[in-house]
């Protein structure tokens, strides 16, 4: 990733994503880009080797409000976060803000979708109906805060088909692309429809 010296930016034309994820840096800047002009983004890990921050609320917004935060207090430069997971009907919404680590170790996908198998063997596809949720916010240097929301509606199916994507795209089925799981849309399909698209388009109507 290229290194940018932060004395190099313009404090009142940068905005710097606190993500490690490349991908979601492009997403972000394509979305919010148009209605932000002339403003550069940035991702954290371009300014400095910065220690993540605990994610321990109890929300999907309080979560990207940790992260959009902490990269604030450790640039000065407004922030964009976004916080996302999985809420599934028949689980009381589960796995929801636990959705990386509900298996245990942190991001271990596999043992999360062998988790969400098991968890839903008796529940018949009436009633397998789930959402992605995303929340996205822009926290600006005076401490302002902008929230976005999007929702993937879709249900959860039986076994894992598909290879694309990550998390739980194996086993998502989403309303929007009949026949498809999540895993098996192209990266431009799902981000026609993700949950994080519709979050995103949330915000950038505010700005
Ligand atoms: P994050 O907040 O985007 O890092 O997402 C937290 C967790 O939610 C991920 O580790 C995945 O388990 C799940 N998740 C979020 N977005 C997606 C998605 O688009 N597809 C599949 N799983 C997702």
């Amino acid at each position: 990733m290229q290194q940018i010296q932060m004395s190099e930016l313009d404090p009142a034309s940068t905005v710097v994503v606190a993500t490690g994820n490349p991908h979601k840096v492009t997403e972000i800047e394509a979305i919010l880009g148009p209605r932000m002009p002339g403003v550069r983004f940035v991702a954290i890990g371009q300014l400095g080797d910065f220690p993540d921050p605990e994610e321990d609320g109890d929300t999907f917004e309080a979560n990207a409000l940790i992260k959009a935060r902490a990269a604030l207090d450790e640039t000065g430069f407004a922030a964009v976060a976004d916080d996302s997971g999985l809420v599934v009907d028949a689980l009381g919404g589960e796995p929801g803000v636990y959705s990386a680590r509900w298996a245990g170790a942190h991001g271990d996908d596999k043992a999360n979708n062998d988790k969400l198998i098991r968890k839903m063997v008796d529940v018949p596809d009436e009633k397998r109906t789930a959402h992605f949720h995303s929340t996205v916010v822009l926290v600006r240097a005076d401490g302002t805060v902008l929230v976005g929301n999007g929702r993937c509606e879709g249900s959860i199916g039986h076994e894992p088909r598909g290879t694309n994507g990550f998390g739980y795209d194996p086993l998502f089925w989403p309303n929007d692309t009949p026949g498809k799981t999540m895993a098996e849309l192209t990266p431009d399909e799902k981000n026609r429809i993700s949950h994080r698209f519709h979050a995103l388009e949330d915000l950038a109507a505010q700005l």
